[in-house]
């Protein structure tokens, strides 16, 4: 039986109570309960929004409770994976959060290279798994990222030009719907939903577990990153633009520009001096991966080379540290067709112009397996970009008006300056306010179409819109 305080929350005319979700066997949180701030918390420390429940579910059916009461209700919902999303849609005011974070199972079957993952888990909890079994599919390059957003979103990381991006490995899902219905979607069952779920984001329902395609990797591969001086910019990424024009797909890269992150496996009288690092992940044999790798590392004068055969599963948590949760982020994003001496001249002229030691900007390679999918295969529409850039602007939590203001200001002038050369956005990357009108530019016309006649099915009401929304078309538009 619920305690007298716990047994209505709220104002009487819409109040909840604990006890009144029905068949619910997770935790409640609600303001008055000691965990309430941990609960609310999401990775970027800039948000703060107060939800009336977290309903901490433990299963498919606890979820489908959860939305069914805020059907019942009219309550806001807000659908928390890894609660990674910089814009912080994982949490709401007033509302329901749907936290999947009790939920992170994850199951290897070797024989089939699959893997069951429930919706709350994180991409360190898959490579933990996977790895045991000399297997992985492509995921988020931070341990702590939500398995949930990035791989409704589409989810890039150091395998996919070998393996694709986690869309192309996700092979089925089970999805609680808007009526809190419990569905399988894969490629013969409710293909559509399928189809959408594949970069269509948090928008068709809630994802309680999702199945993967694993495939051989490591367990040791050849990975790290090169740092050199922010001045050597300019030719380090016109040498780059070579290495990787004809890079075997294995060779997974991204470019950091900002300053040496304060690692203890770099000495310290280098911690956050200006730099910018290849880091590289190459998912084959590790003879073939240091033959490959070679020529990076011989180029100019590095600063620091930490380049070398490291477990997959080390590499995948290698920079967790550099974005910790409760730092306050806003982030900035788009895809680049090439890396032209134009670009290479914005990127080197904004990217040292942050005032934060913690602000970087990230580039990662595309292509590979990425393109050779059609573009109409799944709602992941950026198959044809060849990098993206990420601007992160990143200070700690007391120095929102000292440095918080101008570095938010930096990251929109360095996207500003791309903009003549952009090739879309990757949704996942879009933060809040100003990017909220980008999510058409996101998909393009013909993939944003189909995902709201999709989203007119699944979801007419539109329930799940605290998320990168797609509106539900309405007959005749
Ligand atoms: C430090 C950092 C590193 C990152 N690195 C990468 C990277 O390497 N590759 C990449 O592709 N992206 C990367 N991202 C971006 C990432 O894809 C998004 O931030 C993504 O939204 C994170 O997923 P999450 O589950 O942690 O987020 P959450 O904030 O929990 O969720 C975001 C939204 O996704 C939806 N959602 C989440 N889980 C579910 C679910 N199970 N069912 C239904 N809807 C759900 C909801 O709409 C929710 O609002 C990174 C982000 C950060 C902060």
């Amino acid at each position: 039986m619920p305690t007298p305080t716990r047994e209505r929350i709220g104002q009487p005319s819409d109040t909840v109570s604990v006890m009144e979700i029905p068949g619910f066997r997770g935790d409640v949180i609600a303001a008055e309960d000691a965990d309430y701030d941990d609960a609310r918390a999401v990775w970027n420390g800039k948000i703060d929004r107060r939800p009336r429940l977290i309903a901490r579910c433990t299963g498919a059916a606890d979820v489908a409770a959860a939305v069914r009461l805020a059907r019942d209700r009219d309550l806001e919902i807000a659908v928390r994976g890894g609660g990674h999303n910089v814009a912080g849609t994982a949490v709401c005011d007033d509302g329901i959060v749907i936290d999947l974070s009790a939920m992170r199972a994850v199951s290897v079957n070797p024989a089939e290279r699959m893997a069951q993952v429930q919706g709350g888990a994180l991409w360190g909890d898959v490579d933990h798994e996977t790895q045991a079994h000399g297997l992985a599919t492509t995921g988020g390059i931070v341990g702590h990222t939500g398995v949930g957003g990035v791989s409704l979103g589409g989810g890039i990381g150091w395998l996919m030009r070998k393996h694709g991006l986690t869309v192309d490995n996700l092979v089925e899902a089970e999805v609680v719907t808007a009526r809190g219905e419990i569905v399988r979607a894969s490629a013969n069952d409710h293909p559509d939903l399928f189809w959408a779920l594949q970069g269509g984001g948090g928008n068709f329902g809630v994802v309680s577990s999702f199945r993967f395609a694993l495939h051989p990797v490591g367990p040791t591969v050849v990975a790290g990153p090169v740092f050199w001086a922010a001045e050597d910019t300019t030719d380090v990424m016109r040498f780059y633009r070579e290495f990787v024009a004809d890079a075997p797909d294995e060779l997974g890269t991204v470019i950091r520009l900002g300053t040496i992150p304060p690692l203890p496996v770099i000495s310290h009288e280098l911690h956050f001096r200006p730099a910018i690092a290849v880091a590289c992940c190459y998912a084959g044999p590790v003879e073939d991966g240091e033959r490959i790798v070679r020529a990076l590392r011989q180029f100019g004068t590095p600063l620091v080379d930490l380049v070398g055969p490291t477990l997959y599963v080390d590499h995948q948590s290698g920079i967790d540290d550099t974005v910790p949760h409760g730092w306050h982020y806003y982030w900035k994003a788009t895809s680049l067709a090439c890396l032209s001496d134009e670009v290479i001249d914005v990127v080197a002229q904004h990217a040292y112009r942050a005032r934060s030691p913690r602000s970087y900007a990230a580039m990662f390679h595309m292509g590979g397996a990425v393109a050779r999918v059609p573009r109409d295969a799944t709602a992941y529409p950026g198959r044809d970009a060849a990098h993206n850039i990420i601007i992160d602007a990143a200070w700690l939590a007391d120095q929102d008006d000292t440095v918080g203001t101008p570095e938010t200001g930096w990251a929109r002038g360095f996207l500003q300056a791309l903009q003549p050369h952009s090739a879309g956005v990757y949704v996942n990357f879009l933060d809040s306010d100003d990017d909220t009108s980008r999510v058409r530019e996101a998909y393009g016309d013909d993939t944003y179409q189909r995902l709201a006649e999709i989203k007119a099915k699944y979801d007419p009401g539109n329930v799940f819109h605290n998320n990168k929304n797609v509106k539900p078309r309405v007959c005749g538009t």
